[in-house]
C-alpha cells in the first residue's frame, strides 16, 4: 500500500517537473516574459523617488524618514533597468513615486525613454499629486507623455490641506489647466475614504465631467505604517461608494477591460469614464500583467505581495548583462494573486510597505 502511494507521489513530482521545465523552456525561448501562469509582463511601473512635498494621510506618516541616497537608484540605473525591460518586451512604463516630478533630473530620464514612444513603447505615462504639474505639463508632452494621473481626494482648499497635510489646491487646478491646455489627458485619482469625502465624491466626478477628465476612484489599501490606526477608520468599500453614485448618475458598466486593477463604468450625465479599483473587495489578478520596481531597485512582482528581486544588487554587482536574467528568474516568481486584508486585528496593515516606496 506505502509503495502505491510512494509512487503515486512520484509521479505527480516528476509531471510537475516536467511541466516546469517546459514552461521555463517556454519562457527562456520567448524574448516576452511570461509568469508561471501564463500572464505576459509587459507593463512596468517604476517608483523613481520615496520623496514627496504632499504628506497624505492615507500613504504617509507626518514624520516620515526617507532613505539615504545611496539606496536609491540614480537616474542611469533606473533607464537601464528600463531599457532593459523594453527588451524583454515591456510595452508600457509609467513614472510614479512618492513624487515622481520632484525628483531632480527626473525630466531628463522622461525625455531619454519618451524617444521609444511609438518604437518599442508604447506608452510613457506618470502618476503626479499635480504639485508641478504648471510647470512641467509641456516638457512632458513634448517628451512624448500623452497621458497622466493626477491624484485628487478633495475638491475644498481646506479639507485638500487636511488630507495631503502640505498641499495647495489651486496650484494643483493651475498644473491641471496647463497639462489640458498642452493636450495631456488627465485621469483623476481619488481615494475614497470613509467619514472624509464620502460625500463628496459625486462633486468631484461632476466637476471631472466639466474638465473633460475621466475618474478613478481607488479603495484604501493597508500599506505601510502612516502612524496609529487610522487606517481602518479610513476603508471604505467602494461598491458602497458605486450605491451612493448611482443615486445621482446613470452609470453603464463597460465591456472593456484593461489588465489593470481598475473596472469601467460610463456615466451618461458627464459623459466621462469612471474607474473602481476595489483590491480588497475584489481580486483583480488574473489578467495582472504588470510588475513594479521601487525606488530602492527591488522588483516586486505584485503589489500585495513581499515575493521581490533585488536588481539594484544585481546592476551594482554583477553589470548590465545580469539583469536580464535576474529579470526573469523574477518574472518565474510572480504569484498568482494578492491577498491584502483590513481590519483591527491585523492593526492596519497587511503589507509592510507604503505605497510611496512601492509606487502606486
Ligand atoms: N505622488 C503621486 C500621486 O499621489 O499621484 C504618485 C504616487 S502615489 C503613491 C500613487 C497613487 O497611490 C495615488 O493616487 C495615491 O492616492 C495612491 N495611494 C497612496 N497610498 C494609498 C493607499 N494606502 N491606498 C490606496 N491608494 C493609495
Ligand atoms: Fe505623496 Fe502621492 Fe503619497 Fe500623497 S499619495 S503622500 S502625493 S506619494
Amino acid at each position: 500500500m506505502l509503495l502505491i502511494f510512494l509512487k503515486l507521489d512520484y509521479n505527480i513530482l516528476f509531471e510537475k517537473y516536467i511541466s516546469n521545465f517546459f514552461m521555463n523552456e517556454i519562457i527562456k525561448n520567448t524574448n516576452k516574459l511570461v509568469d508561471p501562469f501564463g500572464r505576459t509582463v509587459d507593463y512596468l511601473r517604476v517608483s523613481v523617488t520615496d520623496r514627496c512635498d504632499f504628506r497624505c494621510t492615507y500613504c504617509m506618516a507626518e514624520d516620515m524618514q526617507f532613505l539615504p541616497k545611496k539606496n536609491i537608484l540614480s537616474l542611469e540605473e533606473i533607464e537601464d533597468i528600463c531599457r532593459i525591460f523594453i527588451k524583454l518586451g515591456t510595452r508600457k512604463i509609467r513614472l510614479t513615486g512618492g513624487e515622481p516630478l520632484v525628483r531632480k533630473g527626473i525630466m531628463q530620464v522622461i525625455n531619454n525613454l519618451g524617444e521609444e514612444v511609438g518604437n518599442s513603447l508604447d506608452e510613457l505615462t506618470i502618476t503626479t499629486n499635480g504639485s508641478q504639474l504648471e510647470f512641467k505639463a509641456e516638457e512632458l508632452y513634448k517628451a512624448g507623455v500623452r497621458r497622466i494621473n493626477v491624484s485628487l481626494d478633495h475638491l475644498d482648499p481646506d479639507k485638500f490641506r487636511e488630507i495631503t497635510r502640505w498641499g495647495d489646491l489651486e496650484k494643483v487646478k493651475r498644473g491641471l489647466k496647463r497639462a489640458s491646455e498642452v493636450g495631456l489627458k488627465v485621469k483623476i485619482n481619488t481615494v475614497a475614504i470613509s467619514n472624509f469625502n464620502q460625500n463628496h465624491l459625486a462633486e468631484i466626478l461632476a466637476w471631472c465631467g466639466e474638465e473633460s477628465f475621466d475618474m478613478t476612484i481607488i479603495e484604501v489599501m493597508p500599506m505601510g505604517d502612516i502612524g496609529g490606526d487610522k487606517r481602518y477608520g479610513q476603508y471604505l468599500p467602494v461598491s458602497e461608494v458605486r450605491k451612493d453614485l448611482e443615486k445621482k448618475f446613470t452609470l453603464k458598466d463597460l465591456p472593456e477591460r484593461t489588465s489593470g486593477p481598475a473596472r469601467y463604468v460610463s456615466v451618461k450625465e458627464t459623459k466621462n469614464k469612471l474607474g473602481f479599483i476595489t483590491p480588497l473587495t475584489h481580486n483583480f489578478c488574473e489578467s495582472c500583467n504588470r510588475v513594479r520596481l521601487t525606488s530602492t531597485g527591488v522588483l516586486y512582482m505584485c503589489l500585495g505581495q513581499d515575493d521581490n528581486v533585488d536588481l539594484k544588487t544585481v546592476l551594482r554587482e554583477q553589470g548590465l548583462n545580469a539583469l536580464e536574467d535576474a529579470i526573469r528568474k523574477a518574472i518565474g516568481k510572480k504569484p498568482k494573486g494578492h491577498d491584502f486584508e483590513i481590519s483591527r486585528q491585523s492593526r492596519n496593515v497587511s503589507i509592510n510597505r507604503h505605497m510611496s516606496l512601492t509606487g502606486g
